[in-house]
């Protein structure tokens, strides 16, 4: 989370547009690797329950934990930690006027989400990864 990757740093896991456009639909493209948002509480994850771990839809690196998954009925899946420090990545983002936070994965830079802060949920961090289903992968189990 320390460091801030611009805009032609290579990841770990690197691929060219084109190689993700054939790899992925082009609903998880649009999102992953464009930047799109899903619409709230249309996604697989947001209201799942059970105990495993979230990983990258687009490389699998594990990024998200159920243990710290938490009900903020805004519409996507909602953490308070990654699953490690530098599980993902954070930068600024000020596309539509608004200073926001964005998420990425460490490993392949791909886009996860936002992360918003102060919001007064009573989470150990007060951190929310609003973070959407489209991006993730969930493999049910013991979530440690
Ligand atoms: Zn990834």
């Amino acid at each position: 989370m320390t460091s801030f990757p611009t805009e032609h740093s290579e990841p770990p896991v690197f691929k060219t547009d084109d190689q993700w456009r054939a790899e992925l639909p082009p609903a998880e493209y649009s999102v992953l690797r464009e930047g799109a948002t899903e619409a709230p509480y249309r996604g697989e994850f947001t209201d799942n329950h059970r105990q495993g771990v979230y990983s990258c839809r687009a490389c699998g690196a594990e990024l998200f934990r159920s243990t710290e998954k938490f009900d903020s009925h805004c519409g996507w899946p909602s953490f308070f930690s990654p699953l490690a420090g530098d599980s993902v990545l954070e930068r600024v983002d000020t596309a539509l006027g608004m200073r926001r936070v964005e998420v990425v994965c460490a490993s392949c830079h791909s886009h996860l989400g936002h992360v918003f802060s102060g919001e007064g949920y009573g989470t150990p961090t007060d951190l929310r990864y609003c973070i959407n289903s489209i991006s993730m992968r969930f493999d049910e189990g013991a979530a440690d």
